[in-house]
């Protein structure tokens, strides 16, 4: 059965929350605080480890098997490097931005100390009038760097704001919601999988359905540097995460679908699970595509390679231009939903 859609204004609501609060990886304090506000709205108790892992039990008809099911709230960002004798911050990427998408990009750097200042990301030959490379130079991070909008012209007055090496730099996400459903944001890898969560979570809650087994809602960490989900699946069977499906060259996803991915640079998904997700889209008429994903590795992938002895599967909404600026579209997200939600609620064929 269907039932996102009608679910939406509140998918939208707590996607465009989770969007707009800063989180790069390994920066995690506001987006749990977020996480555990929403999910206390809900009458659900959240759970977090030392990881910043939130985690929420819901207890099944069944406890023969455990699931979990993994979304991740971390998003690529940049991170002080150096700052140089004349002001420039000089940063390093955390996770895998596209930096040529960032060349003009506002962010915000964060102090140890918790104050936040407003800046541009930039090449190191900004000025069309001053530089004859302005057009060429490279967007990479040796030629560029971050503007901040204080009075600062030098290392000094810059260490004196408190940033210094090694302090957290977030850069807008530049959320927009189209009227024709497209979402057009930054790091809807993973928001857009973390809102899907959710929102089944808030289906359950609202239609008082119980899933098939006992189940656990992972909202991780890291992921964008390879460990978010490792300490995920320890006493699980299964392992579901929801994270973008991937779009462009061969692969047959648009934004308008969720992906199932049959593989990925780890190597297959489970037979079995990924068998049961393609079956129940077929069944509910989901908007679906099966994929495989050529560059990329999921939290399943971190689970297994913590050594957990889970089944996984992945699935995600068509998500474009993924660690640029990114698109996806409310189809995408409602399809997500409906397919996490009925693999959640149905039993497995003996
Ligand atoms: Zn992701």
């Amino acid at each position: 059965m269907k039932r996102a859609e009608a679910y939406y204004d509140y998918t939208k609501r707590v996607l465009g929350e989770l969007l707009s609060t800063d989180s790069p990886t390994g920066f995690s304090h506001a987006v749990t605080k977020k996480l555990k506000c929403l999910l206390s709205d809900m009458g659900y108790a959240a759970e977090i480890d030392r990881k910043n892992v939130v985690s929420v039990q819901v207890k099944g008809k069944s406890s023969e098997k455990k699931v979990a099911t993994s979304a991740h709230v971390d998003t690529l960002g940049l991170m002080v490097r150096s700052v140089e004798s004349d002001g420039k911050i000089r940063f390093t990427r955390l996770g895998g931005p596209i930096l040529a998408t960032l060349d003009g990009e506002y962010c915000r750097v964060y102090t140890r100390g918790g104050t936040a200042y407003t800046g541009t990301i930039l090449s190191l030959s900004p000025s069309v009038h001053v530089f004859p490379d302005s057009r060429e130079r490279a967007r990479d991070e040796e030629n560029m760097y971050v503007r901040l909008d204080e009075e600062v012209y030098s290392k000094e007055d810059v260490t004196a704001l408190g940033v210094e090496n090694g302090c957290f730099i977030a850069y807008d996400p530049k959320t927009v919601f189209t009227e024709s459903g497209y979402i057009k944001s930054r790091f809807l890898d993973d928001k857009a999988g973390s809102a899907c969560l959710l929102t089944v979570l808030k289906i359950l809650k609202e239609e008082a359905l119980v899933p098939a087994y006992d189940t656990a809602f992972c909202f991780t960490n890291y992921e964008e540097v390879g460990h978010g989900a490792a300490t995920v699946g320890k006493d699980c069977d299964e392992l579901i995460a929801v994270d973008m499906g991937c779009i462009g060259k061969d692969l047959s996803c648009r934004e308008t679908d969720v992906s199932v991915c049959a593989k990925d640079s780890g190597g297959p998904y489970d037979y079995d699970v990924t068998n049961k997700l393609i079956s129940l889209a077929k069944k509910e008429n989901l908007s679906y595509a099966v994929d495989i994903y050529p560059l990329y590795g999921s939290d399943v992938g971190a689970s297994y390679g913590a050594g957990n002895n889970i089944k996984g599967g992945l699935i995600g909404p068509g998500v474009a231009a993924s660690h640029g600026m990114e698109r996806t579209h409310k189809k995408g997200v409602t399809a997500t939903v409906d397919l996490l939600l009925n693999y959640l609620l149905t039993e497995d064929e003996k």
